[in-house]
């Protein structure tokens, strides 16, 4: 083992979908610990709270307008950091390696030998069903579930097969749950083409800001959903979620507060 990979080591921590009380143990012991924290746009202020007063707290995302930190120089920041012998925290929105680049991320630490250490966080897909009430492998209603991402990456190698959308509808019909991250954006072309297998009525939700105290709830047919989104200005962060799952829950639907969407 070198020297270098001895000085430092970087935890990638999963800072849950926002509610504070959804951290691991671990993962708070791991903020508490930390001296050096890059932390991503979708991590609440609640989280940052169990940082050390004299902990260095590096925003990386696009807080307040501003342009995102480019992932090069997040990369570099990290593993300079974690080489001085800094506890470095890189916080991560939901899980680190449900979309969030989190794999990318270790990779590149790797190569350079410093060790990376991962704590898993709830994913906000996880959160939004929670908040709807809907048991995601009801197994009355699902074989299982589908986690997807809603935005094609604009870099995507041209080889990459882009998302087929009638092809996870018709995944939707056979009774496999889609949970949509990055969705609401694209919103007309999910619903278009979903709709190419799936009735109009299927029904579908969206919850933004899962689990935090501005959280909001949809509920309507694929059909109208972005007719529906679009009314109620719902934006981003947002997991969108179809399936027949969503069927007969509404009574636990009214319990978490449905009418905040309106
Ligand atoms: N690693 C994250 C996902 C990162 S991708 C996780 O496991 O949750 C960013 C996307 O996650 C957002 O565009 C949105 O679709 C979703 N997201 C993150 N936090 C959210 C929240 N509190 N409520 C709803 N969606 C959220």
């Amino acid at each position: 083992m070198s020297a270098a990979t001895r000085a430092g080591w970087v935890t990638l921590v999963g800072a849950g979908p926002g509610d504070p009380e959804l951290l691991t143990l671990k993962a708070v012991r791991a903020i508490e610990r930390a001296t050096v924290l890059l932390v991503d746009e979708l991590v609440s202020d609640g989280v940052l709270a169990f940082a050390a007063a004299d902990a260095r707290i590096v925003h990386v995302g696009k807080r307040g307008g501003c342009a995102s930190t480019p992932q090069a120089f997040i990369d570099k920041l990290m593993a300079a950091e974690a080489l001085k012998g800094e506890h470095v925290v890189r916080l991560k929105g939901g899980d680190p390696f449900i979309f969030g680049r989190g794999g990318e991320e270790a990779e590149r630490l790797r190569a350079q030998g410093i060790e990376v250490e991962v704590v898993n966080g709830i994913t906000s897909g996880l959160a939004a069903a929670s908040a709807l009430g809907v048991p995601l492998t009801h197994r009355e209603h699902a074989h299982g579930i589908i986690f997807v991402t809603g935005h094609a990456r604009a870099d995507a190698n041209a080889d990459a097969t882009p998302l087929h959308w009638p092809t996870l509808g018709a995944a939707a019909a056979q009774g496999l749950t889609l949970v949509i991250y990055m969705g609401v954006a694209a919103i007309d072309t999910l619903q278009s083409g979903l709709l190419a297998s799936l009735p109009a009525a299927t029904p579908a939700a969206v919850v933004q800001h899962a689990s935090l105290p501005q959280q909001r709830l949809l509920r309507c047919p694929l059909g109208e959903l972005a007719r529906e989104v679009e009314a109620q200005r719902i934006g981003s962060p947002a997991i969108v979620i179809v399936g027949d799952v969503l069927r007969g829950v509404s009574s636990l639907s009214q319990q978490v507060g449905i009418e905040r969407a309106a």
